[in-house]
């Protein structure tokens, strides 16, 4: 082809009359000008999966071309390879592809796994390992649907530690947060596999006893309470106290409930009408001296000696 666009010989075909650029070469190059080919001297455009190569002869005004589909142009270039690279190539491959999936399958195991943790973290409380309000609402949930299925007993014990804000004034927070720790520890000791303990927040903690009756939760609780009496916590070491006044005792009150098929107003029993009723009785505990137990709303509790901070 000239730069006019003149396309003067064609190889396998007579050139029948002056034939012009672009109708004279099959496909669709109307984008491209002669002009601009020229200018690049030699070169490659690509249209509709089709190569145009073109290249400007030497001490010539005319344009070599040449039109290779794309398909042709991989296999030409494909059976040029050496065997030694279509070796390395065949067993290659499957090696990165080999490890392609293992990275992926570490990836995904590895955001599972944190995926895991992140819920885990979620639902427990840092400082005591146990489970936290928002755990202890879903297993309160399954199992208040599960009491109601069955029929059998359900109870709920609330904890608050008595006059803790004194524990922190005189001993300091950190020994505050041991006696949490010693809590937790001595409810994890000394209740069933199946009872559930949590942390609520602060200092209150409660914990969920599956098939247990309302007297046999109160027995439970009233065994805790004498062990958190005996608990003795060593004040944390920065606590500005003197040796002798090193040992913190502490006690706590607790409200038992257990859920009925119906409350006592004959109104159905709710997941927080059950933790109102254990609430109210840890208030009264609380009113009628602390360090105790109380799993009626009638009855007094025996005055048990308070421990004070
Ligand atoms: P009561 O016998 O009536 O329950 O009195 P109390 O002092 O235990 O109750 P109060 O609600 O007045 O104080 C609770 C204190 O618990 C106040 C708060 O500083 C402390 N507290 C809450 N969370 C934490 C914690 O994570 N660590 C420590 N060390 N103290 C906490
Ligand atoms: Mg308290
Ligand atoms: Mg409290």
């Amino acid at each position: 082809m000239n730069a006019h666009g003149d396309v003067l010989a064609i190889s396998d075909e007579p050139v029948r009359k002056v034939q012009k650029w672009p109708d004279a070469v099959p496909g669709n190059w109307k984008d491209f000008a002669p002009a601009d080919l020229f200018a690049c001297g030699s070169g490659m455009v690509k249209h509709d999966g089709d190569y145009l190569l073109f290249h400007r002869a030497p001490q010539s005004p005319w344009l070599l071309m040449d039109l290779v589909p794309a398909r042709k142009l991989y296999a030409s270039m494909f059976a040029s390879m050496s065997r030694p690279l279509l070796m390395m190539i065949w067993v290659l491959l499957p090696l990165l592809l080999w490890i392609t999936l293992k990275v992926v399958t570490q990836l995904f195991d590895h955001y599972i796994a944190h995926g895991d943790k992140l819920q885990e973290i979620a639902r427990q409380d840092p400082l005591t390992g146990l489970a936290n309000r928002r755990r202890m609402r879903e297993l309160a949930q399954s199992e208040f649907e599960r009491q109601k299925r069955d029929g059998q007993p359900l109870a709920l014990v609330m904890i608050d530690i008595d006059f803790f804000k004194k524990v922190n004034d005189h001993w300091g927070h950190a020994s505050g947060d041991k006696v949490l720790v010693e809590l937790a520890r001595t409810m994890r000791a000394n209740l069933r596999n199946v009872d559930q303990p949590a942390r609520l927040g602060g200092e209150e903690f409660a914990v969920l006893m599956p098939n247990t009756s309302l007297a046999e939760a109160a027995q439970s609780a009233e065994r805790l309470r004498r062990a958190i009496a005996a608990c003795v916590v060593e004040a944390d070491p920065e606590a500005c106290v003197e040796p002798a006044d090193s040992i913190i005792r502490f006690t706590i009150s607790v409200g038992v409930a257990e859920a009925r098929g119906e409350a006592a107003d004959g109104v159905p029993m709710t997941l927080d009408g059950l933790a109102a009723i254990a609430d109210r009785r840890l208030y009264d505990a609380k009113t009628q001296g602390r360090n105790r137990v109380v799993s009626d709303d009638n009855a007094h509790a025996a005055a048990v000696p308070q421990v004070q901070a």
